[in-house]
Protein backbone atom coordinates (compact mmCIF):
# COMPACT_ATOMS: atom_id res chain seq x y z
CA UNK A 1 0.00 0.00 0.00
CA UNK A 2 1.44 3.14 -1.29
CA UNK A 3 2.36 6.04 1.66
CA UNK A 4 -0.71 8.30 0.52
CA UNK A 5 -2.93 5.79 1.03
CA UNK A 6 -2.11 4.63 4.31
CA UNK A 7 -2.07 8.17 5.67
CA UNK A 8 -5.69 8.81 4.20
CA UNK A 9 -6.66 5.95 6.15
CA UNK A 10 -4.89 6.52 9.27
CA UNK A 11 -6.61 9.89 9.23
CA UNK A 12 -10.15 8.95 8.12
CA UNK A 13 -10.30 6.71 11.42
CA UNK A 14 -11.70 3.45 9.23
CA UNK A 15 -8.03 1.42 10.42
CA UNK A 16 -10.72 -1.93 9.59
CA UNK A 17 -9.07 -1.11 5.66
CA UNK A 18 -5.33 -2.06 7.05
CA UNK A 19 -6.59 -5.30 8.20
CA UNK A 20 -6.78 -7.18 11.69
CA UNK A 21 -3.03 -6.76 12.72
CA UNK A 22 -1.99 -3.69 11.08
CA UNK A 23 -5.52 -2.14 12.25
CA UNK A 24 -4.72 -3.01 16.29
CA UNK A 25 -1.13 -1.17 16.09
CA UNK A 26 -2.34 1.91 14.35
CA UNK A 27 -5.44 1.88 16.99
CA UNK A 28 -2.25 1.99 19.64
CA UNK A 29 -0.48 4.47 18.23
CA UNK A 30 -3.76 6.89 17.99
CA UNK A 31 -4.66 5.88 21.44
CA UNK A 32 -2.03 6.99 23.09
CA UNK A 33 -2.43 9.77 25.45
CA UNK A 34 1.92 11.21 24.63
CA UNK A 35 1.65 13.18 28.07
CA UNK A 36 5.30 12.39 28.31
CA UNK A 37 5.63 15.30 25.59
CA UNK A 38 5.35 18.52 26.75
CA UNK A 39 2.99 19.78 23.75
CA UNK A 40 -0.18 21.22 22.80
CA UNK A 41 -2.56 19.05 22.23
CA UNK A 42 -3.16 19.13 18.32
CA UNK A 43 0.74 18.62 17.84
CA UNK A 44 -0.21 15.66 19.90
CA UNK A 45 -2.14 13.97 17.35
CA UNK A 46 -0.39 15.07 14.81
CA UNK A 47 2.74 13.07 15.90
CA UNK A 48 0.46 10.21 16.60
CA UNK A 49 -0.39 9.88 13.11
CA UNK A 50 3.21 10.54 11.47
CA UNK A 51 3.94 7.35 14.03
CA UNK A 52 1.41 5.21 12.83
CA UNK A 53 1.77 5.80 8.90
CA UNK A 54 5.45 5.30 9.98
CA UNK A 55 4.73 2.06 11.48
CA UNK A 56 2.84 0.89 8.89
CA UNK A 57 4.59 2.06 5.86
CA UNK A 58 7.61 -0.30 7.05
CA UNK A 59 9.90 2.39 5.91
CA UNK A 60 13.28 2.38 7.34
CA UNK A 61 14.72 5.86 6.71
CA UNK A 62 12.48 6.44 10.43
CA UNK A 63 15.02 9.81 10.11
CA UNK A 64 12.71 11.67 7.48
CA UNK A 65 9.78 10.88 10.12
CA UNK A 66 11.73 12.52 13.00
CA UNK A 67 12.37 15.33 10.74
CA UNK A 68 9.01 15.78 10.55
CA UNK A 69 8.35 15.74 14.17
CA UNK A 70 10.61 18.59 14.90
CA UNK A 71 8.64 20.78 12.01
CA UNK A 72 5.81 20.31 13.69
CA UNK A 73 7.08 21.24 16.98
CA UNK A 74 9.44 23.93 16.68
CA UNK A 75 12.39 22.22 16.85
CA UNK A 76 11.64 21.09 20.39
CA UNK A 77 10.78 17.48 21.00
CA UNK A 78 10.09 18.13 25.20
CA UNK A 79 10.50 14.58 26.90
CA UNK A 80 12.01 15.02 30.11
CA UNK A 81 12.13 11.72 30.38
CA UNK A 82 13.44 10.34 27.70
CA UNK A 83 16.10 13.69 27.67
CA UNK A 84 17.09 12.33 30.69
CA UNK A 85 17.79 8.99 29.76
CA UNK A 86 19.68 10.47 27.04
CA UNK A 87 22.15 12.19 28.96
CA UNK A 88 23.31 8.80 30.73
CA UNK A 89 25.78 5.93 29.63
CA UNK A 90 23.34 3.82 28.33
CA UNK A 91 21.64 6.71 26.27
CA UNK A 92 24.41 7.39 24.48
CA UNK A 93 24.48 3.93 23.80
CA UNK A 94 20.94 3.73 22.70
CA UNK A 95 21.07 6.85 20.67
CA UNK A 96 23.96 5.57 18.30
CA UNK A 97 21.90 2.96 16.75
CA UNK A 98 19.32 5.48 15.44
CA UNK A 99 19.49 6.50 11.91
CA UNK A 100 19.73 10.28 11.97
CA UNK A 101 23.25 12.55 12.17
CA UNK A 102 21.33 14.68 13.83
CA UNK A 103 20.95 14.24 18.02
CA UNK A 104 17.37 16.06 17.98
CA UNK A 105 16.39 13.57 14.95
CA UNK A 106 17.72 10.62 16.63
CA UNK A 107 16.15 11.41 20.15
CA UNK A 108 12.67 11.26 18.23
CA UNK A 109 13.62 8.46 16.55
CA UNK A 110 14.29 6.86 19.85
CA UNK A 111 11.23 7.80 21.45
CA UNK A 112 9.40 5.98 18.29
CA UNK A 113 11.44 3.08 18.14
CA UNK A 114 10.78 2.65 21.96
CA UNK A 115 7.35 3.14 21.80
CA UNK A 116 7.07 1.09 18.09
CA UNK A 117 8.54 -1.85 20.38
CA UNK A 118 6.23 -1.35 23.25
CA UNK A 119 3.02 -1.85 20.98
CA UNK A 120 4.61 -4.75 18.93
CA UNK A 121 5.08 -6.35 22.29
CA UNK A 122 1.54 -5.70 23.88
CA UNK A 123 -0.01 -7.12 20.36
CA UNK A 124 1.83 -10.18 20.54
CA UNK A 125 1.18 -10.79 24.39
CA UNK A 126 -2.27 -10.56 23.41
CA UNK A 127 -2.00 -13.21 20.60
CA UNK A 128 0.39 -15.29 22.84
CA UNK A 129 -2.55 -15.57 25.83
CA UNK A 130 -5.25 -16.21 23.61
CA UNK A 131 -4.00 -19.57 22.36
CA UNK A 132 -1.18 -20.15 25.56
CA UNK A 133 0.84 -22.49 23.38
CA UNK A 134 3.40 -24.17 24.89
CA UNK A 135 4.96 -23.46 28.65
CA UNK A 136 4.51 -19.76 28.91
CA UNK A 137 6.23 -16.46 27.68
CA UNK A 138 10.24 -15.70 27.57
CA UNK A 139 11.41 -12.33 27.06
CA UNK A 140 14.71 -12.11 24.59
CA UNK A 141 17.34 -9.40 25.17
CA UNK A 142 19.16 -8.67 22.31
CA UNK A 143 22.46 -10.22 23.81
CA UNK A 144 25.40 -7.81 21.72
CA UNK A 145 26.18 -5.94 25.05
CA UNK A 146 23.91 -2.79 23.99
CA UNK A 147 21.62 -0.85 25.87
CA UNK A 148 19.83 -3.61 26.78
CA UNK A 149 22.70 -5.18 28.26
CA UNK A 150 21.03 -4.60 31.79
CA UNK A 151 17.80 -6.43 30.42
CA UNK A 152 19.76 -9.81 30.51
CA UNK A 153 19.94 -10.13 34.25
CA UNK A 154 17.10 -12.00 36.08
CA UNK A 155 14.55 -13.95 34.98
CA UNK A 156 13.47 -14.40 31.44
CA UNK A 157 10.68 -17.15 31.41
CA UNK A 158 7.29 -17.46 33.09
CA UNK A 159 4.97 -20.07 33.04
CA UNK A 160 1.81 -19.31 32.33
CA UNK A 161 0.92 -19.30 35.99
CA UNK A 162 3.48 -16.50 36.53
CA UNK A 163 2.85 -14.43 33.56
CA UNK A 164 1.15 -11.39 36.49
CA UNK A 165 4.91 -11.27 36.85
CA UNK A 166 6.03 -10.65 33.68
CA UNK A 167 7.70 -7.12 33.33
CA UNK A 168 6.71 -4.61 30.74
CA UNK A 169 8.76 -4.83 27.38
CA UNK A 170 10.43 -2.03 26.67
CA UNK A 171 12.30 -2.15 30.27
CA UNK A 172 13.52 1.62 29.31
CA UNK A 173 14.16 3.63 26.57
CA UNK A 174 16.01 2.34 23.32
CA UNK A 175 15.02 -1.11 24.81
CA UNK A 176 15.24 -3.75 22.31
CA UNK A 177 13.75 -6.79 24.04
CA UNK A 178 10.90 -8.46 22.84
CA UNK A 179 8.43 -11.73 24.08
CA UNK A 180 7.98 -15.06 22.60
CA UNK A 181 6.41 -18.31 23.28
CA UNK A 182 8.66 -20.22 25.61
CA UNK A 183 7.59 -23.81 23.53
ZN1 LIG B 1 15.88 -4.63 26.96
Amino acid sequence: MPLERIEEIVRSGDLTLLGDSYAGHAASFLSNPYNDINIRPEIRKEIAVLFAVTHLSGDPRTYKMAKRVLEITGGNFDCLDLLEFCKSSRGKVALEMMSSYKKEEKIVELYFFTMQNRIIHEHNLADLLKFKYGKGVRITPIIDGSCCSACKRGKQTFTWNEIHKLPKVPRHWGCRCGIMAWT
